[in-house]
């Protein structure tokens, strides 16, 4: 599991793991992913996402729902 006990971005040692249903959008679709866990920094408002988190995300994200292997192209 990872641990963070500073902020990668601000140095801040306030950041801590936090619990929420995060939202987020993608190629045009909003999607949820409920009681994700990651890090947040209450500072500069950076966002860390473990192994985990990644996973969960890339579960319930419509973006690596069907490109999972080849890379995402955009549209010309
Ligand atoms: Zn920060």
């Amino acid at each position: 599991m990872l641990k963070i006990t500073f902020c990668p971005t601000c140095g801040s040692r306030k950041i801590k793991k936090v619990r929420r249903n995060w939202s987020a959008k993608s190629h045009g679709k909003s999607y949820t992913v409920p009681l994700l866990e990651f890090y947040e920094c209450p500072v500069c408002g950076e966002k860390i996402f473990d192994r985990q988190a990644m996973r969960r995300i890339e579960e319930h994200s419509p973006a690596f729902a069907k490109t999972r292997a080849s890379k995402v192209h955009a549209p010309a």
